[in-house]
């Protein structure tokens, strides 16, 4: 077992994490030639995490017992072992360098203005609204959802999906933090990048409307979309950056800590309500490093667990 520390509204809660888990963390933190990524790679990375495009762009490694001796210094073989002092026979951990900070737009860029749960019965209707609901406790995806259904009706999905998202535009407001956030990290050096499962359209009006920019800022046109660890696995590739030194920041447990987690990144959880506290969620098997209820407080989460500098 690993002893890791998550932040829970403004107190830092230590959690344990399961070997396994350690040891995938551990194996990220590999470094590759960056030079070797394509987009070919990642596609294939991101269709099996574990397979041996993952590998060949660094991202896991074989053999948990080699690391980038930046952040941890063991032993890498027996042999090494016994001609080393006994008291490098011991694991050092460092804080980890962060390089990248990706944002989901929806809820944690901007303060939430879409009314999902009527969006879903708006589109499935009450009776499969609650089906889909109860097969699906950690929430519906409902891009996901309806791509098997035939053209025509799939079509008038994507017409009340539009209308949703077109009402939210027009209400748009910008997450308070997210600017003083930005600022910090520009002070860092630290790249930003944004994955939105919604439309280029609303990325370009969150662009101009608020003077930020993210780059690059993956929208729904990017296929395919979160939860799939592919949109952000490009971004750290168009950056020549590794996951294991991005963070994704998002208020969603199945779409941005999901896509976080699978690619190999850190994983920050936006709950502004605790709504995650919730029983229905305590068994999901992708969980975030970290839980803030605001933005304000990831300015010192990222000081207090991370290596900041350029
Ligand atoms: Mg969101």
């Amino acid at each position: 077992m690993v002893l890791g520390f998550g932040i829970l509204g403004s107190s830092a809660t230590p959690f344990a994490r399961s070997s396994s888990e350690a040891k995938a963390s551990w194996c990220r933190l590999i470094g590759p030639d960056n030079s070797k990524i394509s987009n070919r790679n990642i596609r294939a990375a991101a269709a099996a995490p574990h397979s041996r495009a993952m590998r060949f762009l660094g991202f896991v490694s074989r053999s948990p017992f080699v690391a980038n001796p930046k952040r941890l210094r063991f032993p890498t073989s027996s042999a090494s072992m016994a001609s080393l002092p006994s008291a490098a026979n011991f694991v050092t951990l460092s804080r980890p360098r962060l390089r990248g900070v990706v944002f989901d737009m929806d809820g944690t860029l901007t303060v939430p203005v879409i009314d999902f749960p009527a969006m879903y019965r708006a589109v499935l209707g009450e009776e499969e609204y609650l089906a889909v609901k109860t097969k699906n406790p950690s929430g519906i995806d409902i891009l996901h959802h309806i791509e098997t259904w035939r053209a025509d009706k799939q079509q008038k999905a994507y017409e009340v999906i539009a209308e949703f998202e077109r009402l939210g535009l027009d209400r748009l407001q910008i997450m308070p933090g997210a600017l003083e956030l930005c600022s910090f990290l520009d002070e860092k050096k630290i790249r930003r990048g944004l994955i939105t499962r919604n439309v280029k359209e609303a990325v370009d009006l969150f662009h101009t409307r608020f003077g930020l920019k993210f780059l690059p800022a993956l929208s729904r046109e990017f296929r395919p979309y979160k939860p799939d660890p592919a949109p952000l696995l490009s971004i750290c590739s168009a950056w020549g950056i590794l996951p294991s030194e991005v963070i994704m920041i998002g208020d969603s447990l199945k779409d941005d800590v999901a896509c976080g987690k699978r690619a190999g990144a850190f994983a920050c959880l936006l709950d502004e309500t605790g709504r995650y506290n919730s029983p229905e969620y305590a068994n999901v098997e992708l969980k975030p490093d970290f839980t803030v209820s605001s933005l304000a407080q990831i300015n010192s989460l990222l000081e207090e667990n991370f290596d900041l500098s350029p």
